[in-house]
């Protein structure tokens, strides 16, 4: 049985951007965005200089400047990070991304010298799939277990032993989120969708701080929305960006804590939070004290003035957290706002 799959490389490219590929990677933060361009070390030979590696947002393609002296486009990019053919990254980026094969005019199940005997061809009027499909995330159909909840990583985040049962965090010996602390995902309704698993310590050159699942777009999600929801509305909620903000909140005490996984909001994060609130909620955006945070802010808040309240915690100090409070801080801010 031949499973040659016929990929419309065009169509591809057109739905995918390097800043989601970035992103698919775990790298968009270690990326500068300036006008058209996102600029950091180049992900393909692993360098470190800041520059070396561009990427043109309106032309969606990238170029490295150093070791690598190659540019290209997404499918390039992916080809040349997983060291496969552009046929197999163009696979990869359809499973990643979600996107309809149908509508990309792809044939499975036939053989390739067959294929004009395929009854029909995508019609070239049908309309494309847009780049943010609204497929959810599926649930997983199995869980991780056997994770090592007395890691002493998760004991230097300063997570108790109940904050790491009662979110289900571990480290995990083996399988893809192997040497990681692994993070269950939960989507709004209280189903595992995703795995993320966390470096424990600091990563070397070219290791990821998270690991996520192939596939897994961690846009559509709010970690601990599932949860955060079901508190009393008059309550506040709380925006972080990380998973470990996240957790020391709740386990100061403060339950009504959702994190972006990241310091934007995405269009369906925002959808959520807002299908989720009333005129009368109020909200609390606490992102880390850095530039990322500070401009994340700003956006965040702008966005949802329109339809609740919405208060901007800032720290005093550069590069503070919420995962740096103490439980005493955290009750006063949040009882402030
Ligand atoms: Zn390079």
């Amino acid at each position: 049985m031949s499973k040659t799959k016929f990929v419309d490389f065009k169509a591809i490219k057109t739905q995918i951007t390097m800043e989601q590929i970035l992103e698919h990677y775990g790298l968009r933060d270690t990326f500068k965005k300036s006008g058209d361009s996102l600029s950091g070390p180049c992900p393909i030979h692993k360098g470190i200089n800041p520059t070396q590696f561009r990427v043109s947002i309106s032309k969606n393609i990238w170029n490295c400047f150093s070791e690598c002296k190659h540019g290209g486009n997404a499918l390039d990019f992916i080809a040349r990070m997983e060291n496969i053919t552009i046929h197999a990254a163009a696979l990869k980026a359809i499973e990643w991304f979600g996107l309809d094969p149908e509508s990309l005019s792809i044939e499975s199940d036939a053989e390739p010298e067959k294929a004009n005997r395929a009854p029909k061809k995508a019609a070239p009027t049908k309309p494309a799939v847009k780049p943010e499909s609204d497929a959810p995330n599926k649930p997983l159909k199995f869980r991780l277990d056997k994770l090592e909840r007395d890691h002493p990583y998760l004991k230097d985040r300063g997570l108790t032993q109940e904050t790491i049962v009662d979110f289900g965090v571990g480290f995990c010996a083996k399988g893809t989120m192997a040497d990681r602390i692994a993070i269950p995902i939960h989507n709004v309704s209280g189903e595992i969708v995703a795995y993320a698993g966390r470096f424990p310590g600091e990563p070397g050159e070219g290791t990821p701080k998270y690991k996520l699942p192939q596939g897994f777009r961690k846009s559509l999600e709010l970690f601990n929305c599932d949860r955060a929801f079901k508190e009393p509305p008059e309550r506040p909620l709380v925006i972080v960006e990380g998973f470990f903000d996240c957790m020391t909140l709740h386990q100061a005490g403060y339950r009504k804590v959702v994190a972006l996984m990241g310091s934007t909001m995405s269009a369906a994060q925002e959808k959520l939070i807002l299908k989720n609130a009333t005129h009368h909620s109020q909200i609390l955006v606490m992102l880390d004290e850095d530039e990322a945070g500070q401009s994340g802010r700003e956006d965040i808040a702008n966005r949802l003035c329109r339809s609740v309240f919405v208060r901007i915690h800032m720290f005093d100090k550069e590069n503070m957290q919420p995962e740096h409070l103490t439980a005493e801080e955290i009750k006063t801010i949040v009882q402030n706002s």
